[in-house]
């Protein structure tokens, strides 16, 4: 049976687990999920694009190799009102030093007085991954929210505690760990690329597999 190995652009054990668990559930075969330090890149990659999309590519192009998948996200906030901002910048908003606290303090600050109904916000998360052959697949996921005056919840990390998700009138720092990776943008963006990347094994299965066998022992 075909082994696929999976490198992933990220020293975030939680993310790695994410990402193998919804390869685990999805595929039917043997599969090894491993860290980009696992796999020797020790150096950090510069995120310099000015999409989610360019900069998920940009990590995956950075680790590709002709016997593994080299899968990365990136993601963010998009707030409307300042028209799409923080967006990439998400992580590093308020500047150095880079931490959740001063980059929520600095939006409430940006959105100070204006009204709830021009509040609108997305989550993004965009997944590329670049196939031993070269091939790149990739998806998208959003999940849409409204930005809060304050802070609410204890959970999750980043802009979670001013996200407010209407359908479950909670913020997304209220949320259980499970609730929010059922409904979140990363949850859609890593399903879709779970479907995406089905539909890519069914097609070239047989290339694939000579593919591997030419470039790689991970079958063995
Ligand atoms: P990364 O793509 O995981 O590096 O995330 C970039 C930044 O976007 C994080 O540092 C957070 O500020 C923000 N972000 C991404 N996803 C989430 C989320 O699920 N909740 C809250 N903030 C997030």
């Amino acid at each position: 049976m075909m082994k696929l190995k999976f490198v992933i652009a990220s020293g975030n054990k939680h993310k790695i687990a994410e990402i193998k668990a919804i390869l685990q559930s999805e595929l039917d075969c043997e599969i090894e999920v491993v860290s980009m330090k696992e796999a020797g890149f020790t150096e950090d990659i510069e995120e310099n694009g000015s999409t989610f999309f360019e900069n998920a590519y940009i990590k995956a192009n950075a680790l590709k190799n002709e016997a593994w998948f080299a899968i990365a996200d990136d993601s963010g906030l998009s707030v409307d009102y300042l028209n799409g901002a923080p967006g990439v910048y998400s992580a590093r908003f308020a500047g150095e030093p880079c931490n959740d606290k001063n980059n929520n303090d600095k939006l409430l600050e940006l959105l100070k007085n204006v009204p709830s109904e021009k509040r609108t916000a997305h989550f993004v998360s965009a997944i590329v991954c670049i196939a031993p052959d070269g091939d790149c697949i990739s998806a998208m996921g959003k999940c849409p929210g409204t930005i809060l005056d304050s802070p609410r919840g204890t959970g999750g990390f980043g802009y979670d505690p001013l996200f407010y998700y209407e359908p479950l009138d909670k913020t997304f720092a209220q949320l259980t760990a499970e609730g929010k990776n059922s409904i979140s943008h990363r949850a859609k963006s890593m399903h879709a690329f779970a479907g995406e990347l089905k539909k890519y094994l069914k097609n070239f299965a047989s290339l694939l597999k000579n593919h591997l066998e030419e470039h790689t022992d991970v079958n063995k």
